[in-house]
């Protein structure tokens, strides 16, 4: 049994493995003729759910039974629950009827999938990343890890040309989403002392509301008004029937603009036959300003890495196969423009790295007859020559009473910051807030501030509490901590948080009984216990 490698994307999946040469491969998805499966789901009737390219076709005239983008819900607090012939289904319920299609096209062309490595934006808090892990799990996967997709991209492009101390950007244009991300490439030695090539992710920015779907848009605006103009009508005189075959013949036009200088469309406008040829120059002209904005946030992102700096600009995501991005991309980085399988590279990394954690653990997969020697030496040769150091895809602390001020405040301490180095560990130690205090309610949040203090965006009696949007400020949970009677409120109580892959490690010590109390957060736990103000730590010992 080998391990896969999945990039659970927004618009389009790919799942990847090791061939008998050590190199990445794609599972084919024969059904679409395509390497990929459109992260799209129908809910056709009670016994038959289709998922990819045959689901996206019933967007238009099925839509209420349709659902797409799902991972721009998962994980998020008040996501909408799905609901078809009398079922109900979560986002993460939704994500793991695209992960068994993936999981079916392996066993379809007799291959056994268990283990498997699920790969995730940088952004994604820790109920992204945890939602994910159990969307996998849902459907039937071992979830080994999961990794940033611009550090798979990285892996997977590595994996083809070594390079010492490069600094690579990763611009990932998808279906839905827009990501950039700074890695560093580097020489270090692992543990045994061999000679590894290190990933480390520097700096990360976009917009998880751009992507290919805008190009889409354009080109139907586009069509939409040539067909008025050619039948004599205004948009409200468009039949819903011929949006929707305008809205169906988008997509392949602007695929078709990658290859061609020019694409026919024909369309039925209200019964009479239409065809409207649209320029490549054409669809570069009315789409301009995305691609300026995307470029905007390449700015922005290389406030915190010098532009100079950059190496190589790797280009990743369906939608940098259109001609404009690499052009602006590479007026932009001169010769420093690359690009390999945007649509494939990021599962193909992920694929490198399941075979790595495979082999760190001492081959939990390795019992399947499946493997030959060859094939996992050769593995194992490629695998062995990487290491992998994420940064954390938030800031965390805890909230605490600040009493310094004439009036008390409760705030939020950043003790990680966004991008610090993972595993990240901060210790500060706090008091409680009053004398014989029976309890500490010890809050976690995450944010994507990194200021040393925010208002959190709940109250110290844990009141939900209006807070500025901007910070993504995000309860994660509470640490309950019982003070023994006669707790003097100069007690200094040690807070602990811990940041790795896999979530955040809350841990608090009464330096007075040496008493321990931990936790381990991924999603908000529900927590009954009675809230009180007086529950809180305090930030000074005067
Ligand atoms: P995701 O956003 O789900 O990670 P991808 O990276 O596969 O997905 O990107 C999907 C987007 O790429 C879609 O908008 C799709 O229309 C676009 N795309 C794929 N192939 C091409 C192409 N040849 N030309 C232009 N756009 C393409
Ligand atoms: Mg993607």
């Amino acid at each position: 049994m080998s391990t896969y490698g999945i990039d659970l994307g927004t618009t389009y999946s790919c799942i990847a493995r090791l061939d008998s040469n050590g190199n990445p491969e794609v599972i084919r998805n024969n059904e679409d003729d395509s390497n990929t499966v459109a992260s799209v789901v129908f809910f056709e009737n009670e016994n038959n759910v289709v998922v990819g390219q045959a689901a996206k076709e019933n967007v238009e005239t099925d839509g209420d039974r349709v659902v797409q983008f799902v991972k721009r819900e998962i994980g998020k607090r008040d996501s909408r629950v799905y609901e078809f012939d009398g079922k109900t289904y979560t986002p993460v319920e939704i994500s793991a009827l695209i992960l068994t299609r993936l999981k079916n096209l392996v066993e379809a062309q007799g291959g056994t999938i268990e283990d498997v490595v699920i790969t995730v934006p940088a952004y994604f808090g820790l109920e992204e990343r945890s939602a994910t892990k159990q969307a996998g799990e849902l459907a039937g996967l071992n979830v080994l890890s999961l990794i940033n997709e611009p550090t798979a991209a990285a892996l997977s492009y590595c994996a083809r040309q070594f390079q010492e101390d490069r600094t690579i950007l990763v611009y990932d244009l998808g279906g839905g989403t827009f990501d950039v991300t700074v890695v560093k490439m580097s020489m270090a030695q692992n543990a045994s002392g061999n000679d590894v090539q290190k990933i480390t992710v520097l700096a990360t920015g976009g917009d998880d509301r751009l992507g290919g779907k805008d190009w889409d848009d354009r080109l139907y605006n586009h069509i939409l008004h040539a067909c008025c103009d050619d039948n004599g009508l205004t948009p409200e005189e468009i039949e819903a029937e011929t949006r929707q075959d305008i809205r169906s013949k988008v997509e392949e036009a602007k695929r078709k603009l990658s290859k061609k200088q020019s694409a026919k469309v024909r369309i039925d406008v209200n019964g009479s036959r239409t065809e409207i040829t649209v320029t490549r120059k054409d669809f570069e002209n009315m789409t301009s300003d995305i691609v300026a904005k995307a470029m905007n946030f390449v700015d922005a992102t290389l406030e915190k890495v010098p532009a100079e700096a950059i190496d190589t600009v790797l280009l990743v995501g369906g939608s940098t196969y259109m001609p404009m991005i690499k052009n602006a991309v590479e007026a932009k980085f001169p010769g420093k423009v690359q690009q390999h399988d945007p649509d494939q590279a990021v599962a193909k990394g992920a694929a490198i790295y399941a075979s790595m954690l495979v082999e760190e653990v001492g081959g939990v997969s390795s019992e399947g007859g499946e493997t030959s020697g060859d094939e996992t030496a050769h593995a194992e040769q490629l695998t062995s020559k990487f290491t992998v150091e994420d940064q954390t895809p938030r800031s965390f602390g805890p909230g605490v009473v600040d009493t310094t001020g004439a009036k008390h405040k409760y705030v939020l301490e950043n003790f990680i910051k966004i991008g610090e180095k993972m595993p990240a560990v901060f210790t500060k130690t706090y008091y409680p807030l009053e004398d014989n205090q029976e309890r500490v309610l010890l809050r976690a949040f995450e944010n994507r501030s990194t200021d040393d203090t925010l208002i959190p965006c709940v109250d110290e009696d844990g009141n939900p509490q209006a807070t500025d949007p901007a910070h993504y400020v995000k309860l994660l949970g509470e640490l309950v901590v019982n003070l023994p009677p006669n707790t003097s409120r100069d007690t200094p109580i040690k807070v602990t948080f811990k940041v790795d892959a896999s979530g955040v490690h809350v841990e608090a010590v009464n330096t007075k009984t040496n008493e321990t109390f931990e936790t381990f957060l991924r999603t908000e736990s529900d927590i009954d216990v009675e809230r009180s103000a007086v529950h809180q730590l305090r930030i000074s010992s005067d």
